[in-house]
């Protein structure tokens, strides 16, 4: 029978690619919480509530009923896009700008609660891979399958570094390192819901495996 997976774990690790995998292999709802905060910050940086020096998130915590979110899916993708009030912002939210503001935004207690009331909706029906930071301790605290996935900074910078120049972006090395490693701190450091390992959770290096290896590790698991 059907069972909730959850997959948390430091930036870039790799957790969204493996939990794609295993959501398509096994017939399951996929669902990347990170979307969520990114479609966040989105809106609070077009609402200049955050960026540019600007900080005024009572502002956009007041606004956070009229956010809604959205997963759509697309069947020529095969996975789901984020919609943000109705518009696609898919690629909008993967660039360097939301990345350096998203850690800042997801440490606020209402927008946290917003989103993690959404994800518990989701995962109501099982069959369900989510992958995020607080899965498998505060969304699916009793899910059947926990993965916390680990990986060097400079591993995950190199996978993050190669996916923006694969966009098109201009980024340089350095900040991308940058960037990870801060996000990492400020998910791990914030006051509500930080980035732990859950204590049932199987941890997972993945730092010299490849894609195939933990992709047929984790349905063995899975499988059991
Ligand atoms: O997974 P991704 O790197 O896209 O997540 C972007 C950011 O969103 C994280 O660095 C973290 O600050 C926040 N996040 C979170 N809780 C989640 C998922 C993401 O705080 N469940």
């Amino acid at each position: 029978s059907k069972i909730t997976i959850a997959i948390d774990g430091f930036s870039s690790t790799g957790k969204s690619t493996l939990a794609k995998q295993l959501a398509k292999e096994l017939g399951y709802v996929y669902v990347d919480t990170g979307a969520m905060y990114r479609a966040i910050t989105l809106f609070a940086m077009r609402n200049s509530f955050i960026g540019n020096g600007e900080e005024r998130l009572e502002d956009l915590v007041k606004l956070l009923p009229k956010i809604n979110l959205r997963f759509v899916p697309n069947a020529e993708l095969g996975f789901s896009e984020m919609y943000l009030n109705d518009e696609n912002v898919e690629k909008e939210i993967r660039t360097m700008q939301v990345s350096k503001f998203v850690s800042r935004v997801a440490e606020i207690e209402q927008v946290r609660y917003k989103l993690v009331e959404m994800q518990k909706n989701m995962g109501k029906e099982k069959g369900i891979v989510m992958d995020g930071r607080d899965i498998g301790t505060v969304v699916f605290p009793d899910a059947e399958l926990k993965v916390f996935m680990t990986a060097s900074p400079q591993a995950r910078a190199t996978r993050r570094y190669k996916e923006l120049l694969d966009r098109g972006e201009d980024v340089l090395y350095k900040d991308v390192l940058e960037n990870v490693e801060k996000r990492d701190f400020i998910d791990s450091h914030r006051e509500f819901s930080p980035l732990r390992k859950a204590k049932d959770a199987i941890e997972f290096d993945n730092s010299d495996m490849g894609l195939k290896e933990q992709f047929e590790r984790l349905l063995s698991i899975a499988d059991r």
